[in-house]
């Protein structure tokens, strides 16, 4: 039996974390929202980091509390290494207004404690269940099947996708745009046994960068397992076994920043992921807009998914919510170009960060220089602070600083 209603004022495609606060924030609004999701959850699926950003993303759609019940692991900055050298950002140190910390996160674990939030207050969510077809011709039509393939109907008023890397309507609609970023590989698994060494890195997230061009994280959970990840271009893994488990085994071997790792088992399965970098043609058209991954997902290099997912979720929900209110909206004002400015700040720290330019600012920089506060801020995912140097003007000025720094 499914909860679905044959019709509502709001059907959101997907229950990660876009979809979860997008109907959150709908549901708070007094709309009547359903949310249709694929899998059975709790499931597994990357992006453990998060940015503090995301704090205040959470708190707007009153998941702040349940998510804090989970205990994670605070996280407080970001450790870049390389060798022996080290650049240590901290949260608190930043140039942006702003949270100071935010949390490292098994999603399986994450996802579920949103989702199961957001239907304890009466959205319905319909598990197992597929959007497979949507007709915007007149008022926003989906089909929606479940593990059996029986279809049923749901007519709304607006449809938002946050089916994330299911890509739901930029399939349906031929929506999908190859992305312009190059093509990149990631291979990762979470470990058991992971040797942390007491002391203030012991449960920090780590950035490595790899003599192969490639580059590597390691984070801690609370509940005792490491996620650790190797992501870079295609050519970087060419010294690599091409087996997921071998490769994780030979990165680890190669850089005495792993000596931690030596001794540790897979708690789940090594996994290869490529190509996952993913454009579209458009953010939104009559009845719909496109939230989370289900749009455009650059790197996971500045963990800047989960929140440019809550990110969007918001302003589309919001949007939605002055649209449904009777209210003029200009979806390409209030909502794509919006998300296009932060999005773009991300970019330049992406293409900077493979062409090697930011990796010398960032083991180049003082402890007390102005330009890491700013730095840190687009870090902790405030990229929309026009105040900052670095979001107004983030290709010339990482540009700028880059020639001083070599
Ligand atoms: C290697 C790698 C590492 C990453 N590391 C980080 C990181 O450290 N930090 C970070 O913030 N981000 C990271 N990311 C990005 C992160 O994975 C995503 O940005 C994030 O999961 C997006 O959330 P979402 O809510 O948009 O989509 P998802 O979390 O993917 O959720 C979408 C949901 O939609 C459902 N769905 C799909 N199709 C349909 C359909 N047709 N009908 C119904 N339901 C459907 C799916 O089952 C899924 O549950 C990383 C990505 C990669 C590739």
């Amino acid at each position: 039996m499914t909860a679905l209603p044959s019709s509502c004022d709001v059907l959101v495609i997907g229950a990660g974390p876009a979809g979860s606060s997008a109907a959150a924030l709908l549901h708070k609004a007094g709309f009547s929202v359903a949310v249709v999701e694929k899998q059975k959850f709790p499931r597994f699926v990357i992006g453990e980091s998060l940015l503090p950003r995301v704090m205040d993303l959470l708190g707007e759609a009153d998941l702040l509390e349940a998510a804090s019940a989970r205990g994670y692991i605070v996280k407080r900055g970001a450790l870049f290494l390389r060798k022996e050298e080290r650049c240590d950002f901290s949260f608190a140190d930043q140039f942006t207004p702003g949270w100071d910390h935010t949390w490292q996160v098994p999603r399986a674990d994450f996802d579920q404690t949103l989702a199961s939030a957001v239907e304890a207050r009466g959205v319905p969510f319909a598990w197992e269940h597929e959007v497979v077809a949507a007709d915007f011709s007149g008022a926003p039509t989906c089909t929606v099947a479940d593990l059996s393939g029986a279809k049923q109907t749901v007519r709304s008023r607006f449809v938002i996708d946050a089916s994330g890397y299911g890509r739901a309507l930029p399939r349906l609609l031929d929506l999908d745009l190859p992305s312009n970023f190059p093509p990149r590989k990631a291979v990762f698994a979470h470990l058991r046994g992971d040797h942390r060494k007491p002391g203030p890195d012991e449960n920090r997230i780590w950035i490595v960068c790899l003599a192969s061009g490639a580059w590597a994280w390691i984070i801690p959970f609370s509940n005792g397992l490491t996620s650790f990840g190797v992501v870079g271009p295609l050519e970087a893994f060419a010294g690599y076994p091409q087996e997921p488990a071998a490769c994780l085994r030979a990165v680890m071997a190669g850089d005495p920043n792993f000596e931690r790792l030596r001794h540790t088992e897979f708690a789940l399965e090594p996994r290869s992921l490529g190509g996952y970098a993913c454009s579209v043609k458009r953010l939104h058209g009559p009845g719909f807009a496109l939230v989370g991954n289900a749009t455009e997902f650059l790197d996971p290099v500045f963990s800047s998914g989960v929140t440019l997912a809550l990110e969007s979720a918001n302003r589309a929900a919001k949007t939605v919510i002055r649209q449904l209110r009777g209210e003029t909206v200009d979806w390409e004002q209030d909502y794509a170009a919006y998300m296009r400015r932060g999005i773009n700040v991300f970019r330049t720290f992406g293409t900077t960060w493979y062409d090697g330019s930011l990796p010398r600012i960032l083991f180049s920089l003082a402890p007390a220089d102005s330009v890491k506060r700013m730095m840190c801020s687009v870090l902790a995912g405030y990229v929309w602070d026009l105040d900052n140097p670095f979001v107004r003007e983030h290709e010339r000025k990482v540009a700028q600083v880059a020639r001083l720094s070599s």
